[in-house]
């Protein structure tokens, strides 16, 4: 059983992040850039599986810049086989991803496409779910634990209600949660192995998707500056600050 997982390349989350002078979007520049945090879980999740010999491969699939082939090296120092980049120089909204990755699954044939609940720079949760839906495949989104059972898996997700299970019929678009595990890092003889290891580079264009965007982006700004907190001498200031000056009881 092969299994396919999606990382992003995002900014590192201890970035504090910039919005550009002219609202056009946030400073990537001289900026630190990591893997999406769902998708190192993602990544941890593939290589368990492998490890319990339930599957043989783990592909790692990034689609971005040049710079994508940084994340998806961090991914194979962590234990995957090899990598394939997409490569494209704009953004692509989660549609356009979903029918990447889509194609991709068509040629490489994966039982479990492994992704993040969501990513950290837009925040879209989306890709996942439009990925299983193009491919009509099963789906578990938010999952916090995987369970191999016969030819298909249990997913645990946290909902409202508190936890469900729904077992899944493979081939099947998992998005995993920071709670499905811990990642591991890469070891130093790790980080070497995996200089030598295949990524194979496919331009946007030979896919022959239609990609183009369905969203306009209007404009980014920042959030209003908060003000600075105050501290209460006791309950009788505090309750008397919420009733006349917050006015919120
Ligand atoms: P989103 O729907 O944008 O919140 O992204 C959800 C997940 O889709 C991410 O955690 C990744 O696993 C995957 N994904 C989104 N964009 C990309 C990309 N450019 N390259 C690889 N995987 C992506």
């Amino acid at each position: 059983m092969k299994i396919i997982v999606a990382v992003k390349r995002v900014i590192d989350y201890n970035v504090q992040v910039r919005v550009k002078a002219d609202g056009t979007g946030v400073e990537t520049e001289n900026v630190k850039m990591s893997m999406n945090p769902p998708d190192e879980n993602a990544v941890e999740e593939a290589l368990r599986i492998k490890e319990s010999n339930k599957a043989n491969e783990v592909i790692v699939l990034s689609i971005g810049d040049e710079k994508c082939q940084e994340t998806i090296r961090t991914a194979l120092a962590m234990g995957a086989d090899r990598g394939i980049h997409i490569k494209v120089d704009k953004a692509i909204e989660p549609l356009g991803v979903a029918k990447i990755i889509k194609k991709i699954a068509e040629k490489e044939s994966p039982e479990l496409i492994l992704m993040g609940k969501q990513a950290i720079d837009d925040d879209c949760n989306q890709t996942g779910q439009m990925l299983s839906a193009l491919l009509g495949w099963s789906q578990g989104a938010f999952v916090s634990k995987i369970e191999f059972v016969d030819q298909s898996i249990n997913v645990t997700r946290e909902v409202d209600e508190g936890l469900e299970t729904l077992n899944l019929k493979l081939p099947s678009v998992v998005t995993c949660d920071l709670r499905l595990n811990e990642p591991r890092y890469a070891s130093l003889p790790n980080i070497m192995k995996a200089k030598k290891k295949q990524i194979d580079q496919i331009n946007l264009e030979e896919l022959n998707l239609d990609i183009n965007p369905r969203i306009e982006q209007i404009n980014v700004s920042e959030p209003p500056k908060r003000k600075k907190g105050i501290i209460v001498a006791d309950v009788a200031e505090l309750v008397q600050k919420l009733k006349n000056e917050a006015k919120v009881i």
